[in-house]
């Protein structure tokens, strides 16, 4: 391998140490950890598995956590009757609802029902808004983490020529806007982009972010590029994979974020980050 590799268990640790002293500071100033409220609907066990994995690390952080598993018959109004309730306590900072919600919830009546001042996953149409502005409160999860893991290898992102590919709302949009507003030069790639892997070479950070296994290949790749993978998926032999071929693009890149162990760590990192800055902000800390 001749690319360095961007550890995200090993910055997502350190992200956590750092906020479990935030954690302790918000305490000792007013008297409440800054808290955290999980809303699960449902019996999807992959789910389950992620709430729970975003529980223990938000305790080891010193993050408050009020849970609520809800039935998968709960109706809409129930869900935003908890949500208004969420939204009026004062131990909490941040609000999670676990996607997906069951067909009969219209997610984005739900979404938008999260105060904004405790949208921790920064799904709301408010947030998303402050971050086209340049001017952003809440930034989404996963596109956070991958900017601190660009950061951290301190490549730097002004000048540089990004390619993001995807196009969602809570991927890839996002993170080509956050590229820009730290002045990089952004391309965002779709299902319809014309000679995808002629613009994949041009990039000297390349994010990747479309859910389709081992897709990006050495031949997409520009030499020393910066890839990072957000892919989350199953290789034919069952095991977690990318969206890029890791080993051959390994041996191309300058730098790489391995799957697992990558942008996944950081992405829940980034949720108690954006819990212990809301409990900051209302304490007056920021
Ligand atoms: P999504 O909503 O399904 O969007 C996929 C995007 O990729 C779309 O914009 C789509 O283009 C584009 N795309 C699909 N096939 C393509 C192709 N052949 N060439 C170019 N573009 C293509 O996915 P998402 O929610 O952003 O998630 C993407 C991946 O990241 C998934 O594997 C997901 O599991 C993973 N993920 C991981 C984390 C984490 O914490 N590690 C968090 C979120 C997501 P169109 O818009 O034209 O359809």
């Amino acid at each position: 391998m001749g690319a360095r590799l961007i550890d995200g268990k090993a910055l997502a640790q350190q992200v956590r140490d750092r906020l479990a002293v935030e954690s302790a500071a918000v305490l000792a100033k007013t008297g409440v950890k800054p808290g955290l409220a999980t809303i699960l609907v449902g019996d999807d066990p992959a789910s389950h598995q992620y709430v729970k994995s975003k529980q223990k690390a938000s305790e080891a952080a010193g993050i408050y956590i009020d849970d609520h598993k809800l039935s998968a018959s709960t109706t809409q109004a129930e869900l935003l009757a908890l949500i208004e309730k969420m939204n009026a306590d004062s131990k909490i900072h941040g609000i999670l609802v676990q996607l997906p919600l069951p067909k009969h919830i219209d997610s984005r009546v739900v979404l938008e029902a999260v105060s904004p001042d405790k949208d921790a996953d920064g799904f709301h149409p408010y947030n998303f808004g402050r971050l086209v502005e340049g001017n952003p409160v809440f930034e989404a999860c996963t596109p956070k983490g991958v900017i601190k893991m660009l950061e951290s290898t301190g490549v730097g992102i002004e000048g540089k020529r990004a390619v993001v590919l995807g196009r969602s709302n809570i991927v890839g949009k996002p993170l080509a806007l956050m590229l820009l507003q730290r002045n990089a030069t952004v391309t965002i790639c779709h299902s319809k982009t014309k000679d995808l892997p002629a613009v994949c070479r041009e990039a000297d950070l390349l994010l990747v972010a479309i859910g389709k296994a081992k897709f990006v290949t050495a031949d997409m790749v520009k030499e020393g590029a910066v890839v990072i993978d957000v892919g989350t998926n199953r290789w034919t032999d069952g095991k977690l994979c990318g969206d890029v071929d890791f080993e051959p693009v390994s041996q191309k890149a300058g730098w790489i974020s391995p799957v697992p162990g990558g942008v996944g760590p950081m992405t829940i990192a980034m949720l108690l980050a954006n819990t212990v800055e809301s409990a900051k902000r209302m304490a007056g800390m920021l």
